[in-house]
């Protein structure tokens, strides 16, 4: 399901260089202790037939800031990777896709206070089409609570987008997947409502949407991209503590992230959620986010980078 479909050239270290060649040595670092970090954007074929990446300023924000976070500072200016970002798709011919810029740590020293090794830096983009499916898009999907909780505020840093915080969202998605389900949705050390494997989470409950507070969670850019839009439709969203028991009851719950868009969950630990199919808030979500993407809302054109 999620094959990457392999293109021309890979961005890597400030060049452009062929798909077959973008390897690194077996001793980088960031393989063996996880050190690292990544983005994941999209790049939308607008109606007007031009390309546009969606909030790409904003996610070379994060990517600089996880880097901050980890003492992993990215040498290269913003602007460049920037440029490698919009470059990737023109240079491969993708008209629309999925990009990943990831900063790594390379060989050279190993153990765990490794400080001479080199962060490099590559670019990537690829075809991809929603990460939990149309049809989950559609009508919404199947998820399971899991048994493994999120991260502790102070165990791993999750205003950084990590790569070793990932094996977490894994054994999370895989246990769901063995069960049956299409996504998981984790607790946080406390209890309370954190977020899925790799999306942020909104609830719909007499009218009132929630959405966890961002202690716990990653700072989703899509989940900022929510607010902002039901903001501008005069609906409020409030940022509170959510228990497991209130999803059951939930009216419409949905998943928000780059890769997964807007995917309404119609099921939870074989509780319906509301008629078991994605309600009104849910479907105007998709249709604001969709055209805010394609760039028919011209009130946030600021968040569209156009490649051409
Ligand atoms: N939470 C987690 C754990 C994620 O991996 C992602 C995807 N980056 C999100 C939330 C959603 O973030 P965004 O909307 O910025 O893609």
């Amino acid at each position: 399901m999620a094959k990457v479909q392999k293109v021309e050239k890979i961005w890597l270290d400030g060049k452009m260089i062929p798909w077959d060649e973008a390897n690194v040595h077996i001793l980088t670092h960031t393989l063996h202790y996880g050190l690292g970090v990544f983005e994941g954007v999209r790049c939308y074929e607008c109606a007007d037939g031009r390309s546009a990446i969606f909030r790409l300023k904003d996610h070379i924000d994060r990517l600089y800031d996880s880097g901050h976070i980890l003492l992993m500072d990215i040498p290269l200016p913003k602007e460049e990777v920037i440029r490698a970002c919009k470059e990737i798709f023109k240079v491969n011919q993708l008209k629309a896709g999925y990009l990943r810029p990831i900063a790594f740590l390379g060989d050279g020293e190993m153990g765990l206070y490794a400080t001479s090794n080199p962060v490099r830096v590559a670019v990537i983009a690829w075809p991809w089409g929603t990460y939990l499916g149309e049809e989950g898009v559609k009508n919404g999907i199947r998820a399971k609570v899991s048994s493994f909780a999120r991260h502790h505020v102070n165990a791993m840093m999750g205003k950084s987008k990590t790569v070793g915080n990932y094996v977490n969202s894994i054994l999370a998605k895989r246990e769901a997947m063995l069960a049956g389900y299409e996504e998981t949705i984790m607790l946080d050390p406390q209890g309370y409502v954190a977020e899925a494997s790799g999306e942020n989470l909104f609830v719909v409950r007499k009218g009132i949407i929630k959405t966890p507070p961002l202690t716990n969670v990653l700072e989703g850019i899509t989940r900022d991209t929510i607010i902002q839009l039901l903001s501008d439709e005069k609906l409020q969203v409030e940022e509170a503590l959510i228990t497991r028991d209130e999803l059951y009851i939930a009216d419409e719950i949905f998943m928000t992230g780059t890769a997964a868009e807007i995917t309404p969950v119609r099921e939870l630990d074989h509780r319906k959620i509301g008629p078991g199919k994605p309600g009104p808030i849910t479907q105007k979500v998709q249709s604001l986010y969709f055209d805010l993407v394609k760039g028919k809302n011209k009130k946030h054109s600021e968040w569209l980078d156009y490649i051409d």
